[in-house]
């Protein structure tokens, strides 16, 4: 049945949204991620750092306490003062060696005794460290040379690079770790480097001792932050699939969930997929046609030609029956409107209407359309109300049912004999036509009792002076019943089985 039949939308439609709904959770999941392993990341490569300066600061406490005790020694000969140097490099553990200055030349080693070296203090930086790749002693391996001066003299202690190196290596195990004393930079392989500092591409961190002047830069390799999702996060990864796996779930189930049926009605008459059939109903007496009832078709695209009765119940209840109602007669005007200068008699047109089509003026201006479409006096537009949903007698109605006659438009009662509608109710809405439901006429040869109220229906309106229609004639037996006993006009089978319009407009012309 078509008011279950769904989707609407194109299936490469519902796969992109289906899987729109999977991935979103699964993107924000991960961009969510992303942020926090960067952040975690940041949070590591401070404290590597700020651990590298603890520990920087530690040793050159060492090397600058020993620099501190032989400055006063400055100034004296080497042999006096050596043994004291080779004592601080005994003792002090980060101490390589210690050397005395006066007047900017190295005069003294704790590894050579006497000595002779130019001191150029523009090597270091705010003149007191120097980060050298190495001296003739042993050249290629990183020394950092403290300085202190005080006047003419001066002491230079070292620290020998391997310490260094051996702390950026092994605090920054997973963290890339460089220090930097001025020009030059040193490595956790040991080498020394100069310029400045590269960039660490994921979450640098950069700090300068409040001590001494270097600085020590802590960072990450590219990547890193996808390595440590994939390290660190399998099982949320896991999470959030499954959340992207119900997300995409719900969204196939939502998409494939049968419209409303209003909703399907409303897409199908703007499709124009609800389309006229025409019945012929013939004179009584001499079977010609005397006009035809226009039926409703729903012309679904999967469903192919469905029958009204399977959904004028929805249309009803949505208040879609008065829109489809108005279409349908558009569309039976723009079909039988060109043919009406060719009419003898005033052709009876048949229309369907609901009860809630008559709860204000708007069929008015519907039925002045429809009749403004044919040749002046050409047709008679028939309303056929159904006896088993009455209409209620207001001011509204009255007013409508007065200017429909006023309009020359005519009221037919269908299926007749199954409501109750009584005299008083066939005179409050100014009734032309009964139509005698298809039941009782297909009792004719059949049910002696059904056949009294058939009579009974022909005689009253013959009282009442109606026209009467007897719908559902289908055998030549019953044709004859009905002609016998004046039944003005018949429609049935026997006589042309609704059509759609192209059929019915040959039959008529053929006629
Ligand atoms: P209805 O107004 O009583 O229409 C007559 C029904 O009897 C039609 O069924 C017609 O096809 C069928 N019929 C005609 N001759 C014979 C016959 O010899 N034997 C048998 N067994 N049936 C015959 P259909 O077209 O399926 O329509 C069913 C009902 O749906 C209609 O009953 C009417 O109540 C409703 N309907 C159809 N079109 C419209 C419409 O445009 N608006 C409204 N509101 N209701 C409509
Ligand atoms: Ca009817
Ligand atoms: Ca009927």
């Amino acid at each position: 049945m078509p008011l279950t039949v769904r989707p609407r939308r194109k299936r490469s439609t519902r796969i992109i949204v289906t899987l729109l709904c999977g991935l979103l959770p699964i993107i924000i999941g991960t961009v969510i991620l992303h942020m926090q392993a960067e952040r975690t990341l940041e949070q590591s490569s401070r404290q590597t750092a700020e651990e590298a300066l603890r520990q920087f600061d530690l040793m050159l406490d060492n090397t600058a306490q020993s620099a501190r005790e032989l400055l006063p020694l400055a100034g004296q000969t080497c042999e006096d003062v050596k043994l004291a140097l080779r004592e601080q490099v005994t003792r002090r553990p980060f101490v390589r060696s210690t050397n005395l200055v006066w007047d900017n030349n190295l005069y003294c080693s704790s590894l050579f005794g006497d000595f002779k070296e130019a001191v150029n203090p523009g090597d270091y930086t705010q003149g007191k460290l120097w980060l050298m790749n190495g001296n003739p002693v042993t050249p290629d391996t990183a020394l950092l040379v403290y300085r202190l001066s005080d006047g003419r003299g001066g002491a230079l202690t070292t620290l020998d690079g391997y310490h260094l190196s051996n702390i950026l290596r092994l605090i920054g195990r997973q963290t890339l770790l460089l220090l930097q004393v001025g020009n030059n930079w040193l490595s956790a392989d040991g080498k020394v480097h100069q310029g400045v500092l590269p960039e660490l591409p994921v979450a640098q961190s950069t700090l300068n001792s409040a001590h001494y002047a270097y600085t020590v830069s802590a960072g990450f390799p590219e990547d890193e932050t996808w390595n440590y999702m994939s390290d660190e996060y399998p099982p949320l990864f896991s999470l959030l699939i499954f959340f992207g796996a119900v997300s995409g779930a719900i969204g196939y189930i939502v998409q494939n969930r049968a419209t409303s049926p209003s909703h399907e009605m409303l897409r199908a008459l703007e499709a124009g997929e609800f389309i006229p059939y025409f019945q012929p109903v013939v004179y009584g007496d001499n079977k010609r046609w005397s006009g035809c009832e226009v039926l409703m078709r729903w012309n679904h695209p999967k469903e192919g030609l469905v029958r009204p009765d399977l959904f004028i119940p929805f249309a009803e209840h949505s208040g879609l029956i008065v829109p489809m109602t108005r279409s349908l007669m558009q569309q039976t005007a723009v079909v039988l409107g060109p043919l009406s200068a060719s009419f003898e008699a005033p052709f009876h047109i048949g229309i369907n209407i609901t009860a809630s089509h008559c709860h204000d003026l708007e069929l008015l201006e519907d039925c002045r359309e429809f009749l403004a479409a044919f040749a002046p006096g050409s047709i008679s537009l028939v309303l056929e109300l159904t006896e088993r949903e009455l209409i209620e007698p207001t001011a509204i109605t009255h007013q409508l049912f007065a200017q429909l006659r006023a309009m020359g438009v005519k009221i037919a009662i269908d299926d007749f004999g199954t409501g109750h509608s009584s005299l008083g109710y066939l005179r409050t809405f100014n009734v032309d036509f009964l139509k005698i439901d298809q039941t009782f006429v297909a009792m004719i040869d059949k049910d002696a009792l059904s056949r009294h109220i058939l009579d009974s229906i022909i005689e009253l309106s013959a009282k009442l002076d109606l026209g009467i229609v007897a719908e559902g004639v289908e055998t030549q037996v019953q044709a004859d019943y009905l002609a016998a006993h004046h039944v003005n006009f018949l429609q049935g089978y026997l006589f042309g089985k609704p059509m759609p319009a192209a059929d019915f407009i040959d039959a008529l012309t053929h006629h």
